[in-house]
């Protein structure tokens, strides 16, 4: 089978250049952190449109396939008109995330939104701006929506988020698809909702299912199970209420190769199973091809990013391990504290001799549970050091906080050795930004 480059533990154009140091993108990553200093989030342009193009072609046996990227893995306009140039649409779950794919001209109706608890005014926004689909989580959302479509006198497109009953092997807490799950309505569900669609709430437009099952997945065959779920339910749904919805949307989830023992399947094996069983399915159930959607976040972007730090103190605890503190931490990659996740690093201005040490790298932040990579080899470190750690493109910046009160690093493009900045490095004027002291407080006018 076909490899493709979300296998990949590094951006696909790392090496190590004349310099000695690590290269990406044909940028020294040494001088990017010169120039645009540290910690800083570097973004592949190379490895992200190979992925991309990796997915289509995984998908082109079935011409009715739509990839939406999960733009939660990383959302900013810059990132959004790549993937809007690459032909992707987008699976949003906020008014903010809406918001900034419009902000990257992106055709809205290529848009889905997506959430447990959509806000009123979330749902006005999307209605306003023309966001092509809602998958409506809840009964209570479904009420709210008719009721916001109707005060607008428009018909809106919804899919059903629904729960479709399967596990899988992942962290419990990026699990979404089992039947005690917050998202989505229950299979025995489903026939209500479809009465309340078709006779009250008049003003929604059902168009197929949708589902999500979990994140980081290795087992190619749950997205069989999947498939022949939303399959099988479309055929009982047609039965019923002689309703023929036309789309299922199957999320995301594909995994990612953070450390050497990952070994996530190829866009090409997924694409390949999925295919597969859509085509078991359609005869099985006797339906319509129906159009097919998928969401992927983690595997889209997490591969093209890294993140570089600058080595700063360090501490060797007697008869103990030996912690080497690097300039940011849990802010920026809350994964390891939230998770238990691992991730793989490199130093990127010293060879890998023999000479090798076992560090914990520890963040900065003032918390002991601020670990970014327990037992790391690495070569002899000393101050000023660049950090190059990989598979920091996914769920890194997009869960970045400015705990501490730091400033949020910026995001750099790279691509055949150029670098532009594509999020700006946070201000200290940006942290007091929205902050107000009421006149009673002020001290000085
Ligand atoms: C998070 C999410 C995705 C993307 O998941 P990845 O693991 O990043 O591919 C897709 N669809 C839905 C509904 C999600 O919640």
């Amino acid at each position: 089978m076909t490899n493709s480059a979300n296998q990949l533990q590094k951006p696909l154009t790392t090496k190590i250049n004349d310099a000695g140091n690590i290269e990406i993108g044909g940028c020294d990553t040494v001088e990017l952190a010169e120039k645009y200093n540290t910690p800083l989030y570097v973004i592949d342009e190379k490895t992200l449109r190979t992925i991309c193009a990796d997915y289509k072609k995984a998908f082109e046996k079935y011409p009715k396939t739509n990839i939406m990227y999960a733009s939660k893995a990383l959302c900013t306009s810059a990132i959004a008109a790549v993937l809007d140039e690459e032909g992707f649409g987008f699976d949003t779950v906020s008014g903010g995330e809406i918001y900034t794919v419009h902000n990257a001209n992106v055709d809205m109706s290529k848009v889905l939104f997506n959430g447990n608890n959509k806000s009123f005014e979330e749902l006005n926004l999307a209605l306003d701006l023309g966001v092509g689909r809602i998958s409506v989580d809840n009964f209570y959302e479904l009420a709210l929506l008719n009721t916001i479509a109707q005060s607008k006198n428009k018909i809106v497109d919804i899919l059903l988020r629904i729960t479709p009953g399967i596990e899988c092997h992942t962290h419990q807490y990026i699990q979404t698809g089992h039947l005690d799950s917050k998202f989505g309505f229950d299979l025995t569900q489903i026939d209500d909702a479809i009465e309340l669609i078709l006779n009250e709430y008049t003003n929604l437009k059902l168009h197929g299912l949708h589902a999500h099952i979990g994140s980081q997945i290795f087992e190619t065959s749950i997205y069989a199970d999947e498939v022949d779920i939303l399959c099988k339910e479309l055929s009982r749904i047609d039965d019923k209420f002689g309703l023929k919805l036309d789309e299922i949307n199957i999320g995301g989830g594909l995994g990612v190769k953070y450390t050497q023992g990952d070994n996530p399947p190829s866009t090409y094996e997924i694409g390949e199973i999925i295919i597969n069983s859509l085509h078991k399915a359609i005869e099985k159930y006797n339906i319509d091809p129906p159009s097919l959607f998928l969401e992927p976040g983690r595997s889209i972007i997490s591969t093209a990013g890294i993140t570089l730090y600058t080595i700063g103190s360090s501490k060797q605890v007697p008869h103990g391990k030996k912690y080497v503190s690097i300039d940011g931490g849990m802010a920026d990659n809350p994964r390891p504290s939230l998770y238990q996740a691992k991730y793989y690093a490199q130093i990127a201005n010293k060879k890998e001799t023999d000479e090798l040490e076992l560090v914990t790298i520890g963040g900065r932040f003032c918390e002991s549970g601020d670990i970014l990579i327990e037992n790391a080899q690495l070569p002899k470190l000393d101050e000023g050091d660049i950090l190059c750690v990989y598979n920091t493109g996914a769920y890194n910046y997009s869960m970045a906080s400015n705990y501490n009160r730091v400033e949020k690093p910026a995001i750099v493009l790279v691509n055949n050795g150029q670098s532009e900045v594509i999020v700006k490095r946070e201000t200290l004027d940006d942290l007091i930004r929205c902050d107000v002291i009421p006149d009673r407080l002020k001290k000085y006018e």
